[in-house]
């Protein structure tokens, strides 16, 4: 395993779309792995493989309940809207506050190819939400309704 570079929001990779995944061998599973060591490294709750330059739909989330691994995620079903502060390893030190849904389901194979459903609510849906929409090259500031001022963020600490 090894800690991969995450790539910083001026990085024009981070809005290309990242491509299917076919084959699920070692390769992806290295992969996966080197995600995971690197957004816990990071304190991240989430982080796309496109963040570590690589154009495969992968996605890693731990809001602390374990590590979910989601390959070709694809939101199936939404309810609500709740809007909430968010933040992107992508964009170290920066908060904004965006509307997600309050739930959703998503759609996604695992490390082998089977196929299964994930449903999340509040912050879970809000990093299924952020890490599948990095897999289009979105950035949660193209969603914010406002950023965090440098005195807001002073006070989160
Ligand atoms: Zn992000």
């Amino acid at each position: 395993m090894a800690i991969r570079n995450i790539l910083k929001e001026s990085d024009e990779t981070l809005r290309k779309q990242s491509r299917e995944v076919t084959v699920f061998d070692q390769r992806l599973w290295d992969l996966l792995d080197d995600m995971a060591q690197t957004m816990y490294k990071a304190n991240g709750v989430g982080l796309a493989a496109v963040q570590v330059g690589v154009l495969k739909r992968v996605v890693v989330i731990d809001i602390g309940e374990g590590l979910i691994e989601l390959i070709n995620p694809v939101v199936v079903k939404t309810k609500g809207e709740v809007v909430d502060l968010e933040g992107c390893l992508s964009s170290p030190g920066e908060y904004g506050m965006v509307p997600r849904p309050k739930k959703v389901e998503v759609k996604a194979q695992d490390r082998n190819g089977k196929f299964f459903t994930i449903k999340g609510e509040d912050l879970l849906a809000r990093a299924l939400c952020h890490e599948t929409d990095h897999l289009s090259g979105r950035l949660f500031k193209d969603l914010a309704q406002r950023m965090l001022t440098p005195k807001e963020l002073e006070e989160l600490g």
